[in-house]
């Protein structure tokens, strides 16, 4: 039977988002999207992480006769989500390895009945000539292509199959088409519409803001030590991504933090495949796991409540930055991107791309994305100016929700400081690493200062004014913004370069920024309206814990993730109105008629011994 929203006669694609997903309003261009697909109409859809794509193929597929089928490469979230629309009212099902003979013939028989609203499968078994024969015999809503970047084979998500899908366009010219994707930049576009034969398809761009996000980079003092008072300070409890460079250091990572008693698990490629399902599997259904991961894990984890996202070395490209903490607060509440960032980072990217063995052309791309990602980083500006500003949107004013605008960052004429750094390294031969460098500047005659006889030199001392953490900022800088370069060796040795004479002649200026000194590991005073107290405060978030344990409960006895019945924000404003009755509980956001139906009375009842 298709769903009884179908039964109860014509509706609305309002109707449906209040009465099966309980939601009040169509978010930004949701409700033009599903109106076009309703009339028939092809789409493609860039909207970032958390901005509602689902909804614009879930609830057209429920509007048209026929069956909706959403083509997903991410097999194993398939369940989730089907999941998910089953406790709301919606017949969904799907098709994958994982169904045995019997199971998989029975989604078949629903499918050709017309019996099902969605039908999610993965690429290579829709393009199978039986499913596709299944297909013709079936009565179709709509074709929806999620991660529709997996086309471009210049992408780092590049499955082949995805460019066989250009074949719905020939066999089922009558069947509108939407294809998805949260990245953003032009090749891609481009090479979807092409690919996917959606040539004639409308654009839907989404701003690629997640204004929910506050974005925070500190100076990497002890990584993980700043993370944990991170943690300690905002997030305990809280389920979050940590990425790391290297396995080692993710292996190291999760361990040390256990021993400081936060629940986290480590996850990437070296792992055998049952050791990954199970931490990835404990992410999605525990309340509160961290996973620490290289960026092996993330891609398509569609868990709303991610909290936050921390990177402890700094990511390859700002595309990988903004992916990587897009899997932050995809629910809409406040989340944070953390990361820490220093001089060994500047060094090792740096080290990797003159590595790199690529054609010239290929290098200057690489080249300008290291120097984007440095400027974000070094940035005494609003942070997500900078971050859109590189996807080529402008965002008009400062954000007010990073750090550099809830601190704001000095700068400084720091020429002179610069060039005192630079002429010790011209004077030392441009062998040396900055720690060495920085003994000669402060002035510390160490056994080896003295072995070399660089004691005498004439930059010996002159930076005694300075502290070395302050010239450590100072080397970073002057690395990241190109008088410094460091040497294919592999020992950090940091050497001038065609930028640097100009400075030591004086004639270019350099600003630098002076780094505010918040308490270790967080910046920031929080504005005066910030809706950032995740838990309410007060008996309200005594309620709010009580309901958190309820749904835990609940979720575990129906074997899905917590989230999957009611999300953080539901919850929050469930403790907040203490809803009486079914009705008042209806009201709330994310509250549809079959939840209420299901959790309805568990809910009120554990709100009612909080009402006086
Ligand atoms: P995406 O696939 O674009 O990352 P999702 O479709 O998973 O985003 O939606 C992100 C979250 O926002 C989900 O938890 C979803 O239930 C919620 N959501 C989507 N549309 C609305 C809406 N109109 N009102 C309230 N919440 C919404
Ligand atoms: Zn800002």
């Amino acid at each position: 039977m298709k769903s009884e929203v179908e039964s109860r006669g014509p509706t609305s694609a309002l109707e449906l988002l209040r009465g099966v997903f309980g939601y009040d309003e169509f978010r930004g261009q949701q409700e033009a999207i599903i109106a076009r697909l309703a009339e028939g109409g092809d789409a493609l859809v860039l909207m970032p992480t958390g901005g509602g794509k689902s909804l614009c193929y879930q609830i057209p597929s429920m509007l048209r006769p026929g069956v909706g089928i959403v083509v997903s490469p991410l097999i194993a979230l398939m369940q989730d989500q089907v999941d998910s629309l089953r406790l709301l009212g919606v017949e969904a099902a799907y098709l994958n390895s994982t169904l045995d003979r019997q199971e998989a013939g029975r989604v078949e028989s629903a499918l050709v009945a017309g019996e099902l609203d969605l039908l999610y499968v993965a690429p290579e078994r829709l393009l199978t000539p039986r499913f596709l024969e299944l297909l013709d015999r079936s009565p179709l809503a709509l074709f929806a292509i999620d991660e529709a970047h997996c086309v471009s084979q210049w992408g780092h998500d590049f499955r082949p199959e995805y460019l066989s899908l250009s074949l719905l366009a020939e066999r089922f010219p009558a069947v509108p088409r939407i294809a998805l994707t949260a990245t953003a930049d032009a090749v891609t576009r481009r090479e979807m519409a092409q690919k996917l034969r959606l040539e004639e398809a409308r654009w839907y761009v989404a701003s690629f803001d997640r204004p929910n996000i506050r974005y925070t980079v500190v100076e990497k003092q002890n990584a993980r030590r700043q993370l944990l008072s991170f943690y300690r300070e905002k997030h305990e409890g809280n389920a979050g991504i940590v990425y790391c460079m290297s396995r080692r250091s993710v292996d190291e990572t999760a361990a040390w933090l256990r021993e400081q008693g936060v629940s986290a698990l480590p996850y990437h490629a070296g792992l055998d495949a049952a050791r990954r399902a199970r931490h990835q599997e404990a992410f999605l259904r525990e309340d509160g796991v961290v996973v620490v991961a290289t960026i092996a894990f993330g891609m398509g984890i569609d868990k709303p409540d991610v909290r936050f996202v921390a990177h402890l070395d700094v990511p390859k490209s700002l595309e990988g930055y903004y992916q990587e903490t897009g899997r932050a607060g995809r629910d809409g509440e406040a989340a944070d991107a953390f990361m820490t960032y220093g001089l060994t980072d500047v060094v090792a990217l740096r080290r990797l791309l003159s590595r790199s063995d690529t054609d010239d052309a290929h290098r200057r791309v690489e080249q300008q994305k290291l120097e984007a990602l440095l400027g974000y980083c070094e940035s005494a500006g609003c942070r997500r100016q900078a971050l859109l500003a590189y996807f080529g949107e402008e965002l008009l004013g400062p954000c007010g929700n990073c750090d550099t605008c809830l601190n704001p960052v000095d700068t400084y004429d720091g020429t002179v400081e610069v060039q005192k750094l630079l002429s010790t390294v011209f004077r030392t031969g441009q062998r040396f690493g900055a720690g060495y460098l920085i003994d000669i500047l402060t002035g510390r005659s160490t056994p080896r200062v003295k072995q070399l006889g660089h004691d005498r030199l004439s930059t010996f001392g002159i930076g005694a004014d300075l502290a070395a953490p302050s010239w450590r900022r100072v080397v970073r800088q002057s690395t990241a913004a190109g008088f410094l370069t460091t040497d294919e060796d592999g020992y950090g040795s940091l050497k001038l370069t065609g930028a640097s004479a100009a400075v030591l002649r004086g004639e270019r200026k350099v600003a630098l920024r002076r780094d505010p000194q918040p308490a270790p590991g967080v910046a920031g005073r929080r504005p005066a309206n910030d809706r950032r107290a995740l838990r309410p405060s007060g008996p309200e978030g005594e309620l709010f814990e009580e309901l958190r344990r309820l749904r835990s409960e609940l979720a575990r006895t129906q074997g899905v993730p917590p989230y999957v019945i009611f999300h953080d924000s539901t919850l929050r404003e469930m403790a907040e109105r203490k809803p009486r009755n079914e009705v008042e509980l209806a009201n709330v956001s994310g509250v549809g008629q079959k939840k209420l139906e299901r959790y309805g009375q568990a809910f009120l009842a554990a709100i009612s011994v909080f009402l006086v």
